[in-house]
């Protein structure tokens, strides 16, 4: 593979470093872009990402890959890369966006109606519709086919009752990709359905949950008597394990590629400096592997990129580079506040670096969990990589 730009990616790089040197303001120009430090559950928070996402419609940057007629550019999937990889060099505040962008649009393209695609796509890349994923239940997360969510037909509806948990950005969201059972108790994979959910129907109500960082990233979300019209199902009744899989690949692949560690390493350099001798072989050596590990992800995601550009869906490669990431941020966390010395055990908005170290340290354990945890991860790769036997299924 080349890693060199070709003459038209250059120009191309060219002409978003200079859009992005244009459009983002100042106080986005700070450090690398980061998951887990802003506080996502105030309102400025979700204002903020909004005008972002309007920015980058505006400017004609958003849903690069995404046709003209849903809003997007029609451009390549290496314009998208180039784009990602710029746009990582800012804090831009992308977080309410991610499941829309990432995970609901490259949905809807695949296995939506004409209609469903056209009410929704060009909203999202304009920054009008924010999307949470209704996925997750307090007895279904790693062991998703097991949830228990039911919709059942009544006339041009399906009524919908259940709860779902660890619903990020819920709090914001105007509408949900939901799964329902719609099938008997025991049909497992073969009764789900996949439906879109308009959050501000009667019957929804969500609650905040607040973590170890402070902030409410996520919601529980309970559902009594939800109407959903049926126009809102994507892809066959019964048959929405298939869209699902879909989203669950987009998820991995989003979150192996969310962070640019890189940028990270610059950081943990400069504090290393500041705090302890350039000598200390521990700290040299640590160092050494978030670069390395740095780089690892950096290559990973050009190889998942090429896949995609090959017109193949993120297979074991996501849940690589998603493993990977989960490694990274947790060595990146440790050393950041072991370089502080004993002001790392501060955690304060008032010690000098607004605890940024303390909050890496505590939400690596979101990646490590969120899209399915390591452990689930080890099993794709070990059964569909190593061809290893398959785990028994539950259903
Ligand atoms: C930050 C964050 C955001 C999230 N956002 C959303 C969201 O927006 N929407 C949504 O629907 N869900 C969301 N989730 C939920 C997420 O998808 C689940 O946490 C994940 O699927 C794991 O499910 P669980 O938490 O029920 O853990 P469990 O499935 O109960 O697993 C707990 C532990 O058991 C072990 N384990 C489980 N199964 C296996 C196995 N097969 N082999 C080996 N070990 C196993 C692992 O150690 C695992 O960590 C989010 C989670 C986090 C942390």
């Amino acid at each position: 593979m080349d890693f060199d730009d070709t003459p038209a990616e250059r120009a191309f790089r060219t002409e978003v470093q200079a859009w992005l040197d244009q459009h983002v303001e100042p106080r986005y120009r700070t450090g690398a872009a980061s998951i887990g430090i802003a506080n996502v559950d105030n309102d400025s928070y979700g204002a903020e990402c909004r005008a972002w996402q309007r920015r980058l419609f505006d400017g004609g940057w958003a849903g690069l890959t995404w046709s003209t007629d849903h809003g997007g550019r029609g451009a390549g999937i290496m314009e998208q890369l180039i784009f990602s990889q710029e746009q990582a060099r800012f804090s831009v505040p992308v977080g309410l966006f991610l499941v829309a962008v990432n995970m609901v649009g490259p949905t809807l393209i695949v296995h939506g109606t004409e209609d469903q695609r056209k009410e929704h796509l060009r909203p999202i890349l304009r920054g009008d519709e924010v999307w949470c994923q209704l996925f997750s239940e307090p007895n279904a997360g790693s062991d998703l086919t097991s949830l228990q969510t039911r919709a059942v037909r009544d006339g041009d509806v399906y009524v919908v009752n259940g709860q779902k948990v660890w619903t990020s950005y819920a709090q914001h969201a105007e509408w949900a990709i939901l799964l329902a059972r719609t099938g008997h108790p025991e049909s497992g994979r073969l009764g789900i359905t996949y439906l879109l959910c308009d959050m501000s129907m009667p019957g929804i109500e969500v609650r905040p949950l607040r973590q170890i960082t402070g902030t409410a990233h996520f919601n529980e979300v309970f559902l009594t008597d939800v109407r959903i019209p049926v126009t809102d199902v994507v892809g066959e009744v019964d048959g929405g394990w298939t869209v699902a899989r879909t989203t669950l690949g987009s998820e991995r692949a989003m979150i192996g590629g969310l962070v640019n560690t890189l940028a990270i390493f610059d950081d943990l350099v400069a504090l290393a400096r500041q705090r302890v001798s350039n000598a200390d072989p521990v700290v040299r050596q640590d160092l050494t592997r978030v670069f390395t590990n740095a780089r690892l992800l950096e290559f990973l995601g050009y190889r998942l990129q090429t896949s995609l550009s090959q017109g193949r869906m993120p297979g074991p490669e996501a849940s690589v580079l998603k493993m990977m990431l989960s490694l990274q941020l947790q060595l990146i966390g440790s050393l950041g506040v072991r370089l502080e010395g004993a002001s790392g055990a501060l955690w304060s908005e008032f010690d000098g670096d607004h605890a940024v170290w303390q909050h890496r340290l505590c939400d690596q354990f979101a990646v490590r969990l969120g899209g399915g945890p390591d452990e689930v991860q080890r099993n794709i790769v070990a059964e569909r990589v190593l061809g290893l036997p398959r785990e028994p299924a539950s259903s």
